[in-house]
């Protein structure tokens, strides 16, 4: 196993370019960024996203189709009975609150924005059961706007271990993130450090040998094994099958557990 190496010590260049590799590296990694809830309207990702809180994507993907099927508006699920919503999301945990998050912000925006999701921040965060990381990834996802950097728990492990925050409130991750990574690929970033998280940065046992962002990152625990272009192929091939790729050693992959 390497010694752990400062952030400094990990290019020949210094921290600036060691940065703009990560940024690249990442980026080849995972060209296509993207959220993993199954959504149709930003409407849905809202609530897809409000019950994702405690669960797993896959696990809220079975239990949308039903619940849109249903209760296909803002209104109509606002309306809806509480028991049977509490029903149809049971299997995401924390059922009761999740209910009443999901009507209640459907109700605000019924009652005060025509119906449709707002396009900024502020007013998001105002929603029943939306808190800034759900704001984001809502903007950044389904309405195209970079408003900040999604930080959730393998986010933030990935920042902390390349050195590029050494905070644990999300909060101050996404402002050191923000700080790193242009403006315009805010909502890409957010996707990307969750995926990486997901499927390579786990938080037991990471994969560091397999990992294209090695050479730059302080805290790897393996030599990088072959070089970080096949290994930023192999990624994007196990992103884009959500964990079930082959890995590079051929060995079948289950999809991490989050
Ligand atoms: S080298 Fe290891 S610790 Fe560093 S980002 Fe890659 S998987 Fe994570």
């Amino acid at each position: 196993m390497p010694a752990r190496r400062t952030a400094a010590a990990a290019t020949d260049g210094g921290e600036d370019e060691r940065r703009a590799l990560l940024r690249r590296r990442l980026a080849r990694a995972i060209p296509r960024p993207e959220c993993e809830l199954d959504f149709a309207s930003p409407w849905q990702l809202l609530v897809a996203t409000i019950l994702s809180a405690q669960s797993t994507d896959r696990t809220v993907n079975r239990v949308t189709p039903a619940l849109f099927a249903r209760y296909a508006t803002p209104a109509a699920l606002a309306a809806a009975p509480p028991g049977d919503v509490e029903a149809l999301v049971k299997s995401t945990g924390f059922f009761r609150n999740k209910a009443k998050a999901i009507q209640g912000a459907s109700r605000v925006l019924v009652e005060q924005h025509g119906g449709e999701v707002p396009r900024d921040l502020e007013r998001l965060v105002e929603l029943p059961g939306v808190a800034r990381k759900t704001a984001n990834v809502v903007l950044g996802t389904a309405l195209g706007v970079n408003s900040g950097i999604t930080v959730d728990t393998h986010a933030g492990r990935v920042a902390r271990r390349l050195e590029l925050s050494d905070e644990q409130d999300p909060v101050k991750v996404e402002r050191d993130l923000c700080a790193v990574f242009p403006r315009r690929s805010w909502a890409d970033t957010g996707h990307r450090l969750v995926l990486h998280g997901r499927y390579v940065c786990v938080a037991r046992k990471p994969r560091c040998a397999a990992c294209p962002l090695n050479e730059l990152c302080p805290a790897r625990e393996a030599d990088p094994e072959g070089g970080w272009t096949a290994r930023a192929a192999a990624e994007a091939q196990l992103v884009a099958a959500r964990g079930e790729a082959p890995d590079p050693s051929g060995t079948s992959r289950r999809r991490a557990a989050r």
